[in-house]
């Protein structure tokens, strides 16, 4: 194996923050010269962001290939046909990369793939004989986000493995899909994250069972929740179980409560808690019908759950509410315009009278009994969770914490072959739509994930199993006939038994190597110089703890064996090391 020598390599360090970076793995995936800027939400790997890319995507086909699926390559342009046949041609909106070509053709940049494997298989997966297979790719997509941002974390272009199933039952397909997310737990794993599985909404793509594989990370942008059980959920997915107080008042009794709009301000003003007043949202349906949607005060509506419950769903603007007899900040279920229906949080039947608005400015009412003085059209799981809400599997409060969703898996069911008429002869001589489950790696955000999870003030600290290089030889002196000469012969022993060795050759001082060594990252660093060579003595840094050890040049090889065995399997799932000697 080739040694890489610094000299000469396009790697340029940056020793200040750039600007417009927030976070800890935008900033230094930059500053360590492993990628540079092309444009909002667009970047460039140089050669050592190249390695670790090269890396990881190799790690997460491993274990995509492992469940059998097979490697394909689709074209990242895709025909606007097969997107109106599935309907996600207007339902995917400005997300999707629009492209015209000379002929006024209409095309989009791949933002996912569902629909041309589909159309790739459904001229010839024709017979339960050939089910079930799966292809998989690893390939760029882009997406317009809205606020690409992060650096690698959300950015218009990035790559993904996205693998699809097909199968004859629903049983293969649950096979399957298990066998996929032992997959993606073995890739977290080998790229040393902290990670959780939790249960996911099915979004966009449709289905109904999807899980989510996140990194554990402050900076995520996905908030979960998780208990003792075992239990764990996106919040935008767990069914919710707040406790509201209950606030006992018999009559129904109208009080004038001027300057009051928000909860807060309505629970200081009765001296009540916030939890027993309910709040009120006004929306509406695709063809325009109203709903005022009742949660506990002290929970948010989940814009989500309400938008499987109502098709269409869209929140009410200020002048949609005042065309339809809707009071803003005093809305509540006694005595609404006819026609607007009452859909109530399940939590809330626990609750026999509620403080709520009274649909007139500047009033609200106490003991409101639903039963008695309103009607509840409809009791659904509306609220968003919390930290402290009761665990819908075992009741235990649920604690809170941020995430970065690496990867996803989903059941499709028969979504797509039935809108493209993918259909196979099935063993009874029926004609039945394939059965689909479709899985995403975010390759590209992943590195942002191990570098959320793997620095420090001085830099990355990459796990073996993704560092461009394993280490880094450091000679003290470059030029000389001592120095140079011994730092050359280790690197190139370490190369010869397979380690991926740097040599940093530049003639710059050692604290300009030593900053660059722990900015970029490397596991390990050995550190020659003309007092331990006069001893036959080198010292080697791990990285991830910075400690230090004197070992004799004879045993270099060996000890650093020894070394990175001792550290990397103390530090479990950080990478083990096996893949160094290989
Ligand atoms: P998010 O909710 O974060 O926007 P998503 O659920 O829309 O992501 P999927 O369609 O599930 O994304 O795509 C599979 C994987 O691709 C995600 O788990 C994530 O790791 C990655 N990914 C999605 N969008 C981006 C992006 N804009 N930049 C980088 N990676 C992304
Ligand atoms: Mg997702």
């Amino acid at each position: 194996m080739n040694v890489i020598r610094m000299s000469t390599l396009y790697a340029p360090t940056l020793k200040e923050d750039p600007v417009g970076a927030e976070l800890a793995s935008h900033k230094l995936l930059l500053r360590a010269g492993m990628m540079r800027k092309m444009g909002s939400g667009l970047y460039s790997f140089l050669p050592l962001g190249k390695r670790v890319l090269n890396k990881v995507e190799r790690i997460v086909n491993e274990e995509v290939e492992s469940t059998g699926a097979q490697e394909v390559l689709m074209p990242i342009l895709q025909p606007a046909e097969l997107w109106h046949e599935s309907g996600r041609w207007s339902d995917y909106g400005d997300e999707m990369m629009r492209v015209v070509d000379r002929h006024d053709a209409e095309f989009c940049l791949g933002p996912t793939h569902e629909e041309l494997v589909t159309d790739l298989v459904r001229h010839e997966l024709r017979s339960y004989k050939q089910l079930p297979c799966a292809l998989y790719q690893s390939q760029m997509k882009y997406r317009d986000e809205i606020r690409p941002r992060f650096g690698l974390m959300r950015s218009r272009e990035f790559l993904m493995n996205d693998t699809y199933s097909f199968h004859a039952t629903q049983e293969s397909l649950q096979e399957y899909y298990d066998s996929m997310g032992a997959a993606y737990e073995r890739i977290c794993k080998r790229l040393g994250l902290d990670w959780r599985a939790v249960e996911a909404d099915s979004g966009e793509i449709g289905g109904k069972v999807s899980v989510e594989y996140m990194a554990l990370a402050d900076a995520g942008e996905a908030e979960l929740v998780s208990c003792e059980c075992g239990f764990a959920s996106d919040v935008e997915a767990a069914a919710c179980c707040p406790h509201p107080t209950v606030y006992e008042h018999e009559e129904l009794e109208k009080i004038a409560t001027p300057g009051v709009h928000t909860i807060d301000e309505l629970a200081a003003f009765l001296k009540i808690p916030a939890t027993s007043c309910v709040k009120a949202y006004s929306v509406k349906d695709a063809d325009g019908a109203i709903s005022v949607l009742f949660v506990p005060g002290d929970h948010e509506v989940n814009e989500i759950k309400a938008g499987h419950l109502i098709k269409g769903f869209a929140p009410l603007t200020d002048e949609e509410m005042v065309a339809a007899g809707l009071h803003k900040g005093s809305m509540g279920p006694v005595g609404l315009p006819a026609g607007v229906k009452v859909i109530a949080d399940e939590s809330l039947k626990a609750v026999t009278c509620w403080t709520v608005g009274a649909n007139e400015d500047g009033f609200h009412f106490v003991g409101a009994h639903p039963g008695r003085d309103f009607k509840v059209d409809a009791w659904a799981d509306l609220c968003t969770v919390k930290e402290g809400d009761a665990c819908p599997v075992c009741g235990r409060p649920l604690t809170g914490a941020r995430g970065i969703e690496v990867s996803q898996i989903f059941q499709l069911g028969t979504k797509y072959s039935e809108a493209l008429g993918a259909t196979f002869m099935d063993e009874d001589g029926m004609e039945k739509p394939l059965i689909m489950g479709c899985y995403g790696v975010g390759v590209t955000r992943a590195i942002a994930a191990i570098v959320e999870q793997c620095h420090d003030e001085h830099g990355i600290m990459w796990p073996l199993s993704v560092a461009p290089a394993h280490v880094c030889v450091i000679p003290l002196t470059v030029g000389d006939d001592l120095v140079q000469p011994a730092a050359e012969r280790i690197a190139r022993d370490l190369a010869g038994v397979g380690a991926e060795v740097v040599i940093d050759d530049r003639k710059e001082r050692a604290g300009v190597k030593f900053n660059d060594a722990d900015l970029i990252g490397w596991p390990l660093q050995v550190i020659v110089g003309k007092r331990g060579l006069e001893n036959e003595e080198v010292e080697v840094k791990l990285r991830r703890t910075g400690e230090k050890t004197t070992v004799a040049l004879s045993s270099i090889v060996e000890m650093l064996s020894f070394a990175h065995r001792y550290h990397f399997k103390k530090d479990a799932g950080r990478g083990t090391f096996d893949g160094l000697f290989r």
